[in-house]
């Protein structure tokens, strides 16, 4: 299915059953030739448009197909968005992702999110969004807008794939994240590992991400969490986390200079889990929030591990050199008022 083949499945599968030890030591290694060892960049999410969606992905209390319990909100009006990214740039964050639960976005709400992203933009967060499909057209308003990231994940192997959504193809993915970068957004996609799938599927999901005709700058890898009244719910699939932080390891050897992102199901690592998954080569975490609606670790277990381990923020937004600024932010991110935060979940 990838138009390039920089990765072969035979490849991803022989890092996957590498020694765990050998196979830590070399993500570790591509990572610092690529980034700093101890920056982690830090994204809030907010759901601009909760639950209702017409999908059927068999891991999400956002599909209506579902009883969850979860309460479908209509589309954010634009003060509420600029509330919730003005109270993440107070607490640190430097890139605010809006999430809305669509099959795709529909014309009309298509000038409200371009303000949405102006607005954001001109506070000086990084801007991305997540809204279902896209068509060329969209992309392109949205692109014009200033949008910097579009984030829309494949999931998992296009063998696995028909085990968790019915509603979109392989495909369809696949065309959104080619609109997105011919419209010169950057793309975040990745997967969610826990459904039941095996080792060949997880290698499969980061061929097909690493063997894009550009990779994408953001790999977030979820662990899948088991929300009631989903299909998984009940699932007896358990994912070993040294296999979960495996997955981490090889999509930082394969794809070296994307950021991975530590993203859904870390509220049920440990600490030492989620060290682990730094070590191979994790460098990117979503903060002081929930994930779109499910819980994420609070704020202060965050800043506690951050300070363990001595990890410090990566600021884009900064980097032209305001070392001050550098500083102020990192001080804000780590002693915040944690009331400051969004709650993205409803
Ligand atoms: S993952 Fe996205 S597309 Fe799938 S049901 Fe949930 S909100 Fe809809």
């Amino acid at each position: 299915m990838s138009t390039s083949q920089r990765w072969t499945q035979v490849q991803a599968e022989a890092l996957f059953n590498k020694p765990f030890l050998d196979l830590l030591f070399e993500a570790q290694q591509v990572h610092r030739k690529h980034f700093k060892a101890s920056e982690v960049q830090v994204s809030t999410l907010l759901s601009i448009k909760t639950g209702s969606c017409a999908e059927d992905c068999k891991y999400c209390p956002q599909s209506a197909r579902y009883n969850t319990g979860l309460e479908s909100e209509r589309l954010m009006q634009l003060e509420q968005v600029m509330s919730a990214a003005r109270k993440a740039l107070e607490a640190g964050s430097t890139r605010f992702c809006m999430g809305a639960a669509w099959k795709n976005p529909h014309e009309r709400d298509m000038p409200l999110l371009e303000e949405m992203v102006k607005g954001v933009k001109n506070m000086g967060l990084e801007t991305c969004m997540t809204l279902g499909m896209l068509n060329e057209n969209q992309a392109q308003r949205l692109a014009a807008a200033g949008l910097d990231f579009y984030n829309h994940n494949l999931d998992t192997s296009p063998e696995f794939y028909s085990n968790i959504v019915t509603t979109r193809t392989y495909e369809d993915r696949l065309d959104t994240l080619s609109k997105v970068r011919e419209a010169g957004i950057k793309v975040c996609s990745g997967g969610i590992v826990g459904l039941g799938e095996d080792v060949h599927d997880r290698a499969g999901l980061l061929v097909e991400l690493a063997n894009l005709p550009t990779p994408p700058e953001s790999v977030p890898i979820n662990m899948l969490v088991k929300v009631k009244g989903t299909p998984l719910a009940d699932s007896e699939n358990y994912l070993d986390p040294f296999e979960f932080i495996r997955t981490i390891a090889v999509a930082r050897i394969m794809m070296p200079y994307s950021h991975v992102r530590l993203s859904a199901g870390r509220e049920q690592m440990n600490e030492q889990t989620q060290a682990l998954c730094f070590m191979a080569g994790a460098n990117s975490l979503f903060y002081g929030c929930k994930l779109l609606t499910t819980p994420n670790p609070a704020e202060d277990s965050d800043k506690a591990l951050f300070r363990k381990l001595g990890i410090n923020i990566e600021h884009n937004i900064s980097s032209q050199g305001d070392i001050a600024q550098e500083a102020q932010l990192t001080e804000a991110l780590l002693t915040s008022d944690t009331s400051h935060y969004y709650n993205a979940a409803p």
